[in-house]
């Protein structure tokens, strides 16, 4: 058996632009014949696609925007005709309105090679039974891990997101090898074994491929322990091709980019300028190969930085780091910026904790923000009588304050009090936000 699933990711980095520079010049020009919407774009900054020769002359072309695709909906952006449509899928719409996202019967092929490939990289073979706990339907998880785990041919178990107690039966009955879900789902799946009193680590489970929310290094650790498995990140979005853009490889030091096929560029989200590799900054992907509704810069929203150093898997595919959140998910707090990923970060390093919490934001009239939070204690620090919950309270405030210089107001939850999820965990509750969208004083 080959070391890669695809040769392509033991390319040297020279081999990896010529191919990157051969499809960005089909790409441009395929957009720009099939896509009025890129034409005029082209055409008001004067490029023409013979203008781009090479893979670095991408900072030429304009960004597009989740605004753009929501202003041609549900499907102006279309560069094929309809009937080449095999597939529709949706965002999940975390934020604001869907979109939809159609693909090819080449789109499909691109799709399943790309999650294929994020299977081999964390050691998954055909003996494998793969259990996907991702929703099934318009959000792309589910499907998209199904058909890369057909494609290896393990044995696959779609059981999508919900009716945990079933899940895990099924997983006990049939010996699941890797579970595919949010990271959020896994906590909740080990919680609820536990209470059947399920003994994870007599269990074939081995691997978890979790994505679609923003974690920690921290709540690996947690699931890590608490499932008894190695547990991996995946990233991808639903604009992109869905998950399969990027997924770590078995060292779990950043998630491989596909860059063959997905071109990634960080900016300064402010200017927009692009920043060296290392730096961190919004993610932007163009799709070099994509047929039903190719983007150019996309710009995710994402925020993170780019690791070029070689990999000691062998692969040469540059790393992506942790995504820290949306810049739409940033809480900005008295002028500080803060992402639940950092908080939940800072909460598990301190320990006592479990990792289900809440953020709330408040605004008060005429008076600043305040910044709310609750989080679950852990049973087994509760059951040691002598600590004291207050001293708790009292020191992960203290290590909020100083790692991300934010005041809170701390309120230690009991255990199974903050709701759980199937999905996306939702971990921040604006009620400025509300306020506003009641008709308050912006809009
Ligand atoms: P949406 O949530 O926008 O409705 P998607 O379901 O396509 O649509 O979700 C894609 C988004 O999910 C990404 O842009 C990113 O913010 C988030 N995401 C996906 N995978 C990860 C991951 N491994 N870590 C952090 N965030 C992720
Ligand atoms: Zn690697």
């Amino acid at each position: 058996m080959s070391q890669f699933y695809s040769e392509v990711e033991g390319l040297s980095r020279e081999e990896l632009r010529n191919l990157q520079s051969e499809r960005l010049r089909a790409l441009v020009k395929y957009v720009y014949e099939r896509m009025p919407f890129y034409r005029q774009k082209f055409d008001a900054l004067k490029i023409k696609p013979e203008d781009i020769k090479d893979i670095s002359d991408i900072v030429k072309l304009p960004f597009t925007t989740k605004q753009d695709i929501v202003d041609n909906y549900p499907l102006k952006l279309l560069a094929v005709p309809m009937k080449e449509v095999v597939r529709i899928q949706s965002s999940s719409g975390t934020t604001g309105r869907n979109i939809f996202m159609p693909y090819t019967k080449n789109d499909l092929e691109l799709w399943t090679e790309v999650m294929a490939r994020a299977y081999w990289r964390v050691g998954v073979y055909e003996d494998d039974i793969v259990q996907i706990a991702y929703g099934y339907g318009l959000f792309t998880g589910g499907l998209g891990f199904h058909q890369g785990a057909e494609r290896i041919g393990a044995t696959v178990i779609p059981t999508s997101a919900g009716n945990t107690r079933r899940q895990i039966q099924i997983m006990q009955d049939l010996g699941t090898t890797v579970l595919c879900c949010t990271p959020s789902y896994a906590l909740y799946i080990a919680e609820v074994g536990n209470e059947m009193g399920v003994d994870f680590a007599s269990l074939p489970l081995r691997v978890g491929i979790f994505g679609a929310e923003p974690w920690s290094e921290e709540m690996r650790d947690e699931i890590e322990k608490k499932l008894h498995i190695d547990a991996y990140n995946m990233y991808g979005l639903c604009e992109i091709i869905g998950p399969g853009v990027a997924n770590e490889c078995e060292y779990k030091d950043g998630m491989h980019i596909n860059e063959d096929v997905f071109y990634p560029e960080i900016i300064d989200p402010q200017t927009g300028e692009p920043l060296p590799p290392g730096e961190k900054g919004e993610l932007v992907l163009t799709t070099l190969t994509k047929e039903a509704l190719p983007l150019i810069r996309y710009r995710t929203r994402d925020i993170c930085s780019i690791n070029p150093e070689p990999c000691k898997c062998g692969r040469t595919f540059w790393r992506l780091s942790r995504i820290q959140g949306r810049t739409d998910d940033m809480i900005i707090v008295r002028g500080i910026n803060v992402f639940p990923s950092q908080i939940e970060s800072v909460l598990l390093s301190v320990g006592g904790v479990a990792p289900h919490y809440e953020i709330i934001v408040d605004r008060e009239k005429g008076r600043l923000d305040t910044l709310e939070l609750r989080v679950e204690v852990s049973e087994s620090f509760l059951s040691d009588e002598m600590r004291s919950l207050e001293e708790l309270r009292q020191r992960l405030e203290e290590a909020l304050e100083s790692a991300l210089d934010i005041s809170v107001n701390l309120t230690l939850a009991e255990p199974g009090s903050i709701p759980r999820s199937e999905g996306k965990a939702k971990r921040v509750i604006d009620k400025r936000e509300l306020f506003q969208r009641e008709g308050g004083e912006r809009k």
